[in-house]
């Protein structure tokens, strides 16, 4: 499943290619994502452009030089590549965004789980955007947010960093990996946790997600390729999917167990 770094890394490869270029046609092959698409998205965008891209969570807002903002999520199995006009559409290549110079930008998705939208309105009142937690990377992001949201609660730690409505973008991999940098175990109550290991724990979500971007700059060739893989990459980690593998700080093994039905990894040595 696409992660907050693959759609950062996915927001940097797409850009370049089609910022300020004329979009001369949009080919719906299969409108039904998660939503539908709006029937009137080619009308909307034919003959203007895209000024600029942004990722807000795990949305891509790709603001027009009209009103309009194309909002796009890659679900569980989306991807964006850029293909030139003579790359005909395999399987499951559901939308085309063609630009005047022959580029295409082209979004396929297996299982459909994603979604094609346009809004006119700010984007921050959208009712996907508005909802949404600080980003993770910005300055709003620190330990002292978690630590006053977390006050009195007595949902387990990793659970409460993978709401979004606390802070976006920490999924399931991100989670354990920040816990076990933090040394917080992840069935930890989020009320009992001090400010200082909140601090710590920020600061750790923020390393590692940053990390999993500066990785993911290597493949961002692959965008232009049509023989390469889309932008999803394997990142190091420490301890998600090592269940029985020795902790890398003090070689016990890695335990996994379910928390609210997700896989999650710890060493119960250097977590508490
Ligand atoms: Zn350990």
């Amino acid at each position: 499943m696409p992660e907050l770094p693959e759609v950062e890394t996915t927001c940097r490869g797409i850009s370049p290619h089609i910022i300020d270029k004329v979009i001369s046609d949009v080919i719906v092959r299969h409108p039904q994502l998660r939503w539908p698409i709006p029937e009137n998205l080619a009308e909307l965008l034919i003959g203007h452009q895209f000024v600029n891209i942004q990722r807000r969570a795990k949305y891509l807002l790709l603001k027009t030089n009209t009103t309009e903002t194309v909002i796009i999520h890659l679900g569980m199995s989306g991807n964006l590549r850029i293909v030139d006009n003579n790359q005909p559409a395999k399987k499951h290549d559901h939308v085309d965004f063609v630009f005047n110079d022959g580029t295409i930008l082209r979004y396929n998705d297996t299982r459909r789980f994603g979604a094609i939208l346009s809004t006119s309105k700010p984007i921050d009142q959208h009712k996907l955007i508005s909802q949404l937690g600080p980003e993770p990377l910005s300055t709003d992001f620190t330990g002292k947010h978690l630590y006053t949201l977390a006050s009195n609660k007595k949902i387990a730690v990793k659970t409460f960093i993978m709401n979004g409505h606390n802070v976006v973008g920490v999924g399931n991999i991100y989670a354990s990996e920040s816990l076990f940098m933090a040394g917080i175990h992840p069935t930890r109550q989020a009320g009992n946790i001090s400010f200082e290991r909140y601090e710590k724990l920020a600061e750790s979500i923020k390393l590692v997600l940053q990390q999993a971007i500066d990785q993911g700059g290597t493949t961002l060739r692959d965008f232009v390729n049509e023989q390469g893989k889309p932008g999803y990459f394997q990142q190091s980690l420490a301890v998600y999917g090592r269940k029985d593998e020795p902790c890398l700080k003090c070689k016990s093994n890695i335990q996994q167990i379910k928390i609210a039905q997700r896989a999650s990894y710890f060493c119960t040595n250097c977590q508490s």
